[in-house]
């Protein structure tokens, strides 16, 4: 480890993953340190939410950090966002109001395992040349206009200090830089969100004998699409994984 680098990313989440791969790609010869408080390699399937993604997110993934080939072999294509409204009974899914795509889509996007794919862009950002330090906490930062900045962080106990000329914050939900430059504003909407994972494969084809509803779209793909069953007050959404487990979650108005 140094003592000194370019920048210094507080969170080796997808964010600062994506973010030290870009800036290398950039500049190859820039100093990064990535500073991730978990101890270990994330686990499949069961990581963290955030797997549907858009298409202009999958094209930075795709195109301009390279990863296509990774992405084609070990996530699942997603075949876009599909809702099912309420209707008088949940009794059959083949009399839901439906709204989702029936024609393969022509721009590509993927149902991400966060654990999968944040696994290989660690390897991949060690791989360029960037300091990675798992079971690193950031413990504090200190900006400063002359210097540089320093960051603190508890590795094994120990607290050991850095200099950087400049701080990523992709913390995430820790939000470590805003909470010190005190950005926080208060949100008018409370919403409430539960999510988990069901191993195996969820596939709502199967759900009905319904074979003309089954043959609306080509076999497979409803399968792949992000799926939202909508009702009063909440929605329910259902995820397949490359991993072929499924990833269920809950968001409900208080
Ligand atoms: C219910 C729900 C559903 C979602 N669904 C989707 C979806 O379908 N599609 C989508 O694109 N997005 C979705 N999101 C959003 C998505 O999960 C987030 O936008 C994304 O995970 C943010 O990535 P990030 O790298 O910024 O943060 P994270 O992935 O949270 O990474 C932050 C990292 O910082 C580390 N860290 C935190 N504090 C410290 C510290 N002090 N020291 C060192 N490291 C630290 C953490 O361990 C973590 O690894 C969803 C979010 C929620 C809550």
């Amino acid at each position: 480890m140094n003592e000194q680098y370019d920048v210094v990313v507080l969170g080796g989440g997808l964010a600062g993953l994506t973010l030290s791969l870009q800036l290398k790609k950039a500049k190859p010869g820039i100093s990064i340190l990535v500073l991730e408080r978990r101890e270990t390699a994330a686990a499949t399937a069961a990581h963290k939410v955030g797997e549907s993604t858009v298409e202009l997110g999958t094209h930075y993934l795709r195109e301009v950090l390279d990863i296509k080939e990774y992405l084609e072999a070990h996530e699942l294509p997603k075949h876009g966002l599909r809702f099912f409204f309420k209707n008088d009974t949940k009794d059959d899914i083949a009399s839901r109001v439906e709204l989702g795509p029936r024609l393969r889509l022509p721009v590509p996007s993927h149902q991400l395992d966060r654990g999968t794919l944040e696994n290989y862009l660690m390897k991949l950002t060690m791989e360029k040349g960037t300091d990675l330090l798992l079971g690193a906490k950031v413990s504090g930062v200190e900006i400063s206009g002359e210097n540089g900045h320093q960051v603190s962080y508890i590795k094994d106990g120990e607290e050991v200090k850095v200099k950087c000329r400049w701080i990523a914050d992709a913390s995430g939900r820790a939000s470590i830089m805003k909470r010190k430059l005190q950005f926080q504003k208060p949100m008018e909407h409370h919403s409430n969100a539960v999510w988990w994972r069901l191993k195996g494969v969820i596939d709502i084809d199967t759900w009905t004998d319904n074979k003309t509803w089954q043959s609306f779209l080509e076999p497979g793909l409803r399968y792949l699409s992000t799926v939202h069953f909508m009702d009063n007050g909440y929605w329910l959404w259902v995820i397949p994984l490359g991993s072929k487990n499924t990833s269920i979650g809950i968001v409900a108005d208080p």
